[in-house]
This record gives structure tokens, C-alpha cells and sequence, in this order.
């Protein structure tokens, strides 16, 4: 059985390993098709697809696109992109312009809780610094001192309700649709289970981005816990949607999960691979 994982990031968004050396990881992992998934940003996909062939390994080109839905945050997958076309580029550049003026507010509301130099220290953990991102103040506060992981720091900070979170607009879920599929790639729900949205609100989500074309749901993920598994498997069964699994992989040792290291996808699935 191949080894899939269709969900991580490199230097040129969170990640802390650049493609390379993320798709060397990969290979020594034991994994078959990767896909790289850089927040919005494709950037990374030609190192990533050099190595891969290196390695004979199937590089898939990936990309998260970053949406609000009704107010919250939510997070596309586009799997199997092209990434030179216009419409997909142009959006995701849309994206990437409103980071720095976040980044810029997240500073200040930082240094109104008396934290300091923020916005620099952010900035010096981000190799793409068009990327700039909540991941990359998470480091500097770690770093800081100021709390003990990264794990730890969206739980007490950078999380609505919480210090240094700066509401922000990013593209909608129609748009993401609209980009991916124009690029000919197929649009995929991450990690559905951490948006603790409830019942009927994730229902209206899934029932909106089936409307809208979706293709497939995350059921195996870095982000859910073995119990979620069942439910996001029951939920795609349901809905008609194909299902992804993804590490979401971002920095050896910041405590998400391993490149490769993923549960089977429940038989009752059907994989977003079928087609491929
Ligand atoms: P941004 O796109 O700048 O809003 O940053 C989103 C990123 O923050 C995610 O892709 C994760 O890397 C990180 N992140 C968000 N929530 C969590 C969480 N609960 N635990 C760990 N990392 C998180
Ligand atoms: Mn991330
Ligand atoms: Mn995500
Ligand atoms: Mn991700």
C-alpha cells in the first residue's frame, strides 16, 4: 500500500525545513505521494517536485488557502494544482498582501500586553517574509520566554479571545473553489475538527462547500485525535465527499505529527486519490 500524506509546509510558509529538505524528510519516511500545502503561497513547489524525482517519490503540488467563513477562519486544500495559472496565483497573492499589516497589528496588540519587539522577532523565524504568520510570532514568544511551546501559545494567545488575535478578512470559501478548480485541482476541507464549530454550524459548512463543488474532507489529520476520525469519515460518507489525510506537518520537534505517520483512511471512505 502507498504511503500518502497530502498535507504539509515548508520554509516557504511555516514550515521551518525548505522543500528540499521537507521532501528528503519525506523519503525517509517512507511516504509516496506528498503533497506540499505552503498557506497561500506555491512558491515552494519547484524545489519540492526536483527532489521528489530525486527520490522517486510523487511530489503532488498542494497549497492551504486561507478563507473566512461566517467570521471564522478556514482552512483549503488544493491538491494537484497547477501552479503557473493566473486565476490561482493572483488570488493567492491577494491573500499573502493583507499578512503584513495582521502582522504589524498583531505587534501592537502584543506590545500593549508589555511584549516588546514582536513584530521584528516575528519576522527574523520567517524565511518568506510575505508569509507572515501567527505560527511565526507563536515562535518568537517561545523563544521569549514568554511561553513554554508553540502548542501552548494557541492555547493562551493569537486565538480569538485571546492576546495578539487581529480579526482578518482573507478571500471566501467561493473564491477558494472557484481558484482551485480553475487551477484543475480538487478543493479539500482541512481538518474540519479544529474549528470547534458545533454540530449544525459544521453541517452548514460541509452542505455550503458541497454546493459550491468541493471535492473532499480531511478525515486523517495531524489536527484530529483518534476519536475524531470516525466522526469526519461518517460526516464525508454522508455528504458524498471524497477524503485526504495529512500530517500537516510543520517542524520536527514542535510537537504536531511526523511526515508519513498517519492511521489507515476507515473503509467506508473513499479516497481523494481514487481518480488520480
Ligand atoms: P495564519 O495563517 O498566520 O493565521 O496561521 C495559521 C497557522 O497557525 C496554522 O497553519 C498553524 O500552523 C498554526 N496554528 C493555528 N492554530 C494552531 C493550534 N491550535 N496549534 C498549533 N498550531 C496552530
Ligand atoms: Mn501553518
Ligand atoms: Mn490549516
Ligand atoms: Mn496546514
Amino acid at each position: 500500500m502507498p504511503v500518502y500524506d497530502l498535507h504539509c509546509h515548508s520554509t516557504a510558509s511555516d514550515g521551518v525545513l525548505s522543500p528540499r529538505e521537507l521532501v528528503r524528510r519525506a523519503a525517509a519516511q517512507g511516504v509516496d505521494y506528498l503533497a506540499l500545502t505552503d498557506h497561500d503561497e506555491l512558491s515552494g513547489l519547484i524545489d519540492a517536485r526536483a527532489t521528489a524525482s530525486e527520490h522517486g517519490m510523487e511530489l503532488v503540488a498542494g497549497v492551504e488557502v486561507s478563507i473566512t467563513w461566517r467570521n471564522s477562519t478556514v482552512h483549503i486544500v488544493g491538491l494537484r494544482v497547477d501552479p503557473d495559472h493566473a486565476l490561482l496565483a493572483c488570488g493567492l497573492q491577494q491573500n499573502r498582501a493583507g499578512r503584513s499589516l495582521r502582522a504589524e497589528r498583531m505587534a501592537e496588540e502584543l506590545a500593549r500586553l508589555g511584549i516588546a519587539g514582536a513584530l521584528e522577532g516575528a519576522y527574523a523565524f520567517a524565511s518568506n517574509k510575505a508569509l507572515i504568520g501567527r505560527t511565526h510570532f507563536a515562535r518568537f514568544l517561545v523563544e521569549r520566554g514568554v511561553v513554554k511551546d508553540v502548542k501552548t501559545v494557541f492555547k493562551k494567545y493569537l486565538v480569538k479571545g485571546k492576546p495578539g488575535y487581529v480579526n482578518h478578512e482573507w478571500a471566501s470559501l467561493q473564491d477558494a473553489v472557484t481558484w482551485i478548480h480553475a487551477a484543475g485541482g480538487q478543493a479539500v476541507l482541512a481538518h474540519p475538527g479544529r474549528y470547534h464549530f458545533g454540530r449544525e454550524r459544521m453541517r452548514d459548512l460541509l452542505r455550503e462547500f458541497k454546493e459550491l463543488g468541493g471535492d473532499a474532507i480531511e478525515v486523517v489529520t495531524g489536527s484530529h485525535t483518534a476519536d475524531q476520525v470516525p466522526i469526519y469519515a461518517d460526516l464525508a460518507v454522508e455528504f458524498d465527499f471524497l477524503a485526504s489525510v495529512g500530517s500537516d506537518f510543520h517542524a520536527p520537534g514542535e510537537g504536531g505529527r511526523e511526515l508519513g505517520r498517519l492511521t489507515p483512511l476507515p473503509l467506508r471512505c473513499r479516497p481523494v486519490w481514487e481518480a488520480w
